[in-house]
């Protein structure tokens, strides 16, 4: 049978392109679909100290160190009670990274898929992937066309396909069930401001998570002037702002923003500088994360609350295991279902550790938790190692004791899709 590539990479986002890269570097053949034509905007700004061992092990650690504002932490400030609470990355249990980037996403991505083309892969933008072909159970390729030539539909085949199209998940939409999570039934709107307020020296780069009645606001500074400003709500929120005249998501954002005193002071000399956008409804899991000859990478494989910032990460986490585990199949001659089941409970164990303690935030109790004064040093250390993304351990090493204490305290609760 006619292959032509090792793998089919359907989607050039963070998780498409770090897949594409840690294959190339393997050795192994790729081919990125990619809808889109390069840089294009894309929410999802601010990442994790964590995500910086994969850059660096695909080589473009340095090109972002050269791009992008450092971030070295988090704020969290509560609109109710004016209280406030740093956290700093180099107070993690793991200090191998004490910071991670703020990056505009055209930026980023259009790096990290030039970077997996320089190494070898083979990146189509303006290629559609229409749907994945199977042999029985068996993924063997695409169906895809070129954009500029729409009516000419082409099949691609491959040994192993992985579905990296972000939350448009191509293969799960049509083939897997998808649930939606407890308490994650939020809304976000988002825009770019210039001159908000920031914090000075080597906190300028801090994200600021703004606590509010009804959610929370995320201020995210770029180099520059300019930063990325989103405001997530409730689905009571939204619903009660409609009932009272709320229409367009501009609209809504500025509702919220007028809720919050910090949010209303970090805004008060910013010109806004593209219009409002939305999301609905943004989370959900999906009942299985691969199967025979497929695989699904970053948000294709599931999305959690963008709180802490965790979804670049886990696109480029995932994809670093991923292809570890497509490199030990096909070096076995066997890519079955088995073959990524530890793939699967790696990806899994630390979406789970994010979701509980993501959960417990709405809930409460870990809102609390991290305003608290004097907090107990080793909680500081677990709360900021969760931030800067020390959450892939199972199938690594031992679970650390401070992770095991986590999954105790704030059990995620998972949906069932029976
Ligand atoms: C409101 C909100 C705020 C967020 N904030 C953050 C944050 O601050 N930090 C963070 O880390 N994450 C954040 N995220 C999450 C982050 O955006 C994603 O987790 C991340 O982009 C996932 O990368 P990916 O490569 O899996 O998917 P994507 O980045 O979405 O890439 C998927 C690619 O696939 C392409 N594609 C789709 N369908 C097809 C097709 N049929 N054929 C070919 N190509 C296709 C798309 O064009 C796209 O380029 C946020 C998300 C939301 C909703």
């Amino acid at each position: 049978m006619r292959q032509d590539c090792d793998v089919l990479v359907l989607g050039g986002g963070p998780g498409g392109s770090t897949l594409a890269s840690c294959l190339a570097m393997k050795n192994l053949s790729a081919i990125v679909l990619e809808r889109e034509t390069f840089p294009r905007f894309h929410i999802g700004e601010s990442l994790l100290p964590c995500s910086c061992e994969v850059f660096h092990k695909i080589g473009v650690q340095d090109v972002l160190e050269d791009r992008f504002l450092r971030k070295y932490g988090a704020r969290f400030l509560c609109s109710t009670t004016r209280r406030t609470a740093s956290y700093t990355f180099a107070e993690a249990f793991n200090t191998r990274f004490d910071h991670a980037y703020q990056v505009p996403r055209a930026d980023f991505d259009h790096i990290l898929l030039k970077h997996a083309a320089g190494l070898g892969a083979d990146v189509r933008e303006r290629w559609e992937a229409i749907e994945v072909m199977f042999e029985g159970e068996r993924a063997v390729g695409v169906r895809a066309r070129n954009l500029d030539e729409p009516e000419k539909v082409v099949e691609l085949r491959s040994r192993v396909v992985v579905d990296a199209t972000g939350r448009d998940t191509l293969l799960a939409s049509r083939s897997r069930r998808k649930a939606k999570i407890a308490r994650l039934d939020k809304t976000a709107f988002f825009t770019h401001y210039k001159n908000t307020f920031r914090e000075e020296g080597t906190r300028e780069g801090n994200i600021q998570i703004v606590v509010w009645q009804h959610g929370w606001f995320w201020f995210i500074p770029f180099r520059g002037d300019v930063t990325s400003v989103g405001a997530v709500a409730s689905a009571e929120w939204i619903r009660e702002q409609r009932r009272t005249g709320a229409k367009e998501p501009g609209d809504f954002f500025d509702r919220a923003v007028a809720d919050s005193c910090w949010a209303t002071e970090f805004l008060q000399n910013a010109e806004r500088q593209r219009n409002v956008g939305s999301i609905a409804d943004f989370s959900y899991r999906i009942d299985q994360l691969a199967g025979d000859s497929w695989l699904f990478v970053g948000d294709a494989a599931g999305f959690l609350d963008p709180l802490f910032s965790t979804g670049a990460h886990l696109a480029v986490k995932s994809a670093d295991l991923a292809a570890n585990a497509i490199a030990e199949a096909l070096a076995r001659g066997d890519t079955s279902r088995a073959a990524f089941a530890n793939y699967e409970k790696s990806v899994r164990y630390a979406v789970d550790l994010f979701l509980g303690v993501v959960q417990a935030f709405y809930k409460g109790e870990f809102r609390e938790t991290l305003f608290e004064a004097n907090q107990r040093q080793t909680l500081r250390r677990i709360i900021t190692s969760v931030l800067s993304g020390d959450v892939f351990h199972e199938g690594v090493g031992p679970q650390p004791h401070w992770a095991s204490f986590l999954v105790k305290q704030y059990p995620a609760e998972l949906p069932s899709f029976a």
